[in-house]
């Protein structure tokens, strides 16, 4: 995978990269984290953890570069973290001095308005009508949460307010499931939409916006963990059979439990720090097919681990899958130079 491929045959540019793990893995989190908001930071350090540990490996073999990029592109998070962490901190300062609760409701124009705050189960939206700064009129146009909330806790606070005209912080609720969290995020998504209304109301700059919306996206809740939980169980399937696909032989390497069964059979065991045949079967899964290749020489290929091993891996498929990774890559690259020099 060069720039010079990308510029000249981007199909093959992006299959090429598709054929490597921690690029489909990266292409995974940007699908989850387009889908599930509330998913992106957890994401973002499971991606860097991931792609830390697989290359950190190969640059420890072969000094590969991509180790360097993903240091830059830490640092180039902790920065943008920083610069958004002192860019909120001012803005939600002057923001607490124009709030539009209480009486900050006189700062409203008239006017509606539409806000949004996250409940319990994803995010409330809400339209909320000013007049003569008084709140009039609101609209739940988003509910995603328990309806007994919605009529136990939620009418009844919004007939408390819409008679008082501003808004105040409700008492607490009954204890309801999720009710706390629903509330919180009905009050949070009229506030949103009354700051709507405060013409001088501070923004955020938009490094910032685009930082949070990016990187950071809405704040982890239980929905997201269970998502997430479900989306691996499905990238486990998918990427077993997308890998054999890809890599023929090389697809069960993800399904390795680490029992070890196959290292106690294997004559061999251990050469050079990695146990046999598990550690190549590891090193399968990672991608690092050249290792495999250069550790293939200690196995005398007795078979015993393909008799032991639960799910059907062995020393000898992994080697032959790795030996045919290697040699397609090598002939693409060649093919490539050929072409860049012609
Ligand atoms: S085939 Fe190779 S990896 Fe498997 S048990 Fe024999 S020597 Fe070990
Ligand atoms: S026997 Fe199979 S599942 Fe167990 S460690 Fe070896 S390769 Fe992995």
């Amino acid at each position: 995978m060069t720039l010079s491929e990308l510029l000249h045959n981007p199909i093959n540019f992006f299959w090429n990269a598709l054929r490597t793990r921690g690029v489909r893995l990266v292409v995974y989190a940007i699908i989850v984290a387009a889908i599930f908001p509330s998913s992106r930071f957890i994401l973002l350090v499971a991606v860097i953890l991931a792609l830390g540990s697989i290359w950190w490996r190969e640059y420890r073999f072969n000094r590969n570069s991509k180790v360097i990029y993903l240091l830059a592109f830490i640092a180039f998070l902790l920065i943008g973290y920083v610069v958004t962490f002192v860019n909120v901190k001012n803005v939600d300062e002057l923001r607490f001095g124009m709030s539009p609760w209480g009486d900050g409701i006189y700062q409203v124009t008239d006017g509606t308005y539409i806000g949004e705050g996250q409940g319990y189960r994803g995010p409330i939206k809400v339209e909320v009508q000013v007049k003569d700064h008084r709140i009039i009129g609101i609209k739940t146009l988003d509910y995603p949460d328990l309806i007994s909330v919605l009529d136990n806790q939620i009418k009844i606070f919004k007939q408390q307010l819409l008679a008082r005209g501003r808004l105040f912080a409700p008492g607490q609720p009954e204890m309801l499931r999720g009710a706390t969290e629903t509330l919180t995020g009905y009050v949070n998504a009229i506030q949103d939409a009354l700051s709507k209304g405060i013409p001088a109301f501070p923004h955020y700059d938009w490094f910032s916006r685009t930082f949070l919306s990016l990187f950071i996206g809405q704040a982890p809740n239980r929905v997201t963990l269970n998502a997430l939980a479900i989306l691996f169980a499905v990238f486990m399937v998918f990427e077993y059979a997308f890998q054999s696909m890809l890599i023929p032989g090389t697809g069960r390497s993800i399904n390795c439990y680490n029992c070890a069964s196959c290292v106690g059979v294997c004559p061999v065991k251990e050469v050079e720090g990695v146990q046999i045949p598990m550690g190549l079967v590891l090193l399968t899964r990672l991608g690092n097919y050249e290792r495999v290749m250069e550790l293939s020489k200690y196995c005398v290929g007795c078979g015993r681990c393909a008799a032991k091993c639960p799910i059907g891996n062995s020393g000898p498929l992994v080697i032959s899958a790795a030996f045919q990774a290697v040699r397609e890559k090598r002939r693409s690259t060649s093919t490539q130079n050929k072409r860049d020099t012609a």
